[in-house]
């Protein structure tokens, strides 16, 4: 009978265990906790909530919110903790976290076919771990040195990071084309960046702004981040007004076709997709607070109504460049039977990492019982996350569920609308693929 190592207890793991155990598959979850804690867990039991006490939006017509309608019907263990655990929050599911973290700690500890380890491992290729028919790292965002240390070895360093600084995401129909222009530097004819020109006072006016806003203040053991290839974007202007116009926001080659001259300032937007409905902000990794993100970049002419699809943030972060050392059953491609989930994948969020766990319990289960579960279909909440870990690009970053990684819908609506129509498609999508796993998948 197969059995399943399983390296951390937190969403991931607990959910990857416990779609496993409810399919028949035994397995040991290694937790190291309350031997060691990471800088940002303090409490003993499993799936502890890190930070925030919100699982955010329960709304089907939200992407987050869809993919919890998912998660629900394939029997999520997160989900169901949640719910018995939710405390009053509107329209977002928030729990009391300590009562989370134990139901899911009875349920886990009290299966039959689950024991919880107490251990450290700290190598991927650990002799404990030996002899299991699949290993699962799930050690999360903050997954102990050593261990981490060891997976770099196994993608090769350059593939695994430990911090995350991202620029904030546009979406593609928020930007006013009345202002913003496409080309690159000296190729007035190319359509890769939407640039945002700026006079001096808007520069200087968005520059003050910039310098005055509320930032995060950082955890202690996120001090050291600022190496200068991650710089926040305010960090880097606190260094004199011209830095910013000779770094990132330098006008060099680019004519504005309205004035026929050189703006004084550019802030570029390159495409995040191919269907470029989706743009990255140059160079704008920040720690601003996310409602000061909103009013500072939005005095930045063209994105007065910028909708963002993702806030910008530097935190740390260990994950791998999944398209390049995943196959597409978040399998380590160095490894036969070593298989990654929940943060450390590359995808950002509770939900998702609970998410990323639950699909490779179900991809497992399957596989071990002579059936497939491939991955659910782009248009589903689920298949949008997975599938983005596999999309080919230069600068792999983690990303939320959202909308915007699902493809693109073939109608004009209004802003409602097109969320109903996303949440409506996905729906349907689910149940269709979800009709096809029961009956065992597409055999191999
Ligand atoms: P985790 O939930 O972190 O679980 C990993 C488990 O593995 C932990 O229990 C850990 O003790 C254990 N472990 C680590 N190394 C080893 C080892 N070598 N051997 C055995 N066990 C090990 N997301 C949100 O949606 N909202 C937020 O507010 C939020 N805040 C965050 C704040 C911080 C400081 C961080 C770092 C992340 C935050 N995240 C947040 C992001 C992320 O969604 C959560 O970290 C989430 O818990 C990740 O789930 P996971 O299962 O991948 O990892």
């Amino acid at each position: 009978q197969a059995k399943v190592a399983i390296v951390g207890g937190g969403l991931a793991g607990c959910e990857c265990a416990w779609r496993l155990a409810e399919a028949g598959v035994s397995c040991v979850v290694f937790e190291m906790k309350p031997e060691r804690y990471s800088p940002a867990h303090v409490e003993p039991g499993l799936a502890e909530l890190v930070c925030s006490n919100s699982l955010r939006s329960d709304e089907n017509t939200t992407a987050v919110g869809q993919l919890k309608r998912e998660m629900r019907d394939a029997g999520s263990l997160v989900l169901e903790a949640a719910d018995a655990t939710c405390v009053p929050a509107g329209k977002a599911l928030a729990v009391d976290r300590e009562r989370f973290s134990q139901y899911i700690t009875e349920r886990i500890e009290g299966h039959a076919l689950i024991e919880v380890r107490r251990a450290e491992v700290k190598d991927v290729d650990a002799p404990e771990l030996a002899g299991y028919d699949a290993v699962v790292i799930a050690a999360g965002p903050l997954a102990s040195d050593e261990l981490a240390v060891s997976l770099a070895r196994a993608v090769g360093d350059e593939r695994l990071y430990f911090y995350d600084a991202i620029a904030p995401i546009i979406a593609a129909d928020s930007v006013d084309l009345n202002k913003a222009f496409w080309g690159s530097r000296w190729r007035p004819e190319d359509d890769d960046y939407l640039n945002c020109p700026m006079t001096e006072e808007e520069y200087l006016a968005f520059y003050n702004e910039l310098l005055a806003a509320d930032k995060v203040k950082p955890h202690d053991f996120e001090k050291e981040i600022h190496f200068e290839g991650c710089l926040p974007v305010e960090a880097m202007a606190e260094r004199g007004p011209q830095t910013l116009t000779f770094g990132p926001l330098k006008p060099v080659g680019l004519t504005d076709p309205r004035t026929g001259g050189r703006p004084f300032a550019v802030v570029q937007l390159r495409a995040e997709n191919k269907e470029r409905t989706r743009f990255n902000m140059v160079g704008f990794q920040t720690k601003l607070t996310y409602p000061e993100q909103k009013r500072v970049f939005r005095m930045i002419p063209g994105l007065e109504n910028a909708e963002f699809e993702r806030m910008g943030s530097i935190h740390r972060n260990t994950y791998v460049n999944a398209p390049h050392a995943l196959s597409e059953d978040l399998r380590l491609k160095s490894r036969e039977n070593v298989y990654l989930a929940g943060q450390i994948t590359g995808v950002e969020g509770y939900v998702e990492s609970a998410a990323c766990g639950l699909w490779l319990g179900m991809h497992l289960a399957a596989k071990f019982t002579g059936a497939h579960v491939d991955l659910p279909p782009r248009e589903t909440a689920m298949g949008a996350l997975l599938g983005h870990l596999f999309e080919e690009t230069d600068n792999f970053q983690p990303s939320n569920v959202q909308f915007g990684l699902m493809p693109p819908l073939n109608a004009r609506a209004g802003k409602n609308k097109r969320k109903e129509m996303y949440a409506s498609r996905a729906e349907k999508a689910w149940a269709e693929w979800r009709e096809r796993t029961a009956q065992g998948g597409d055999a191999e």
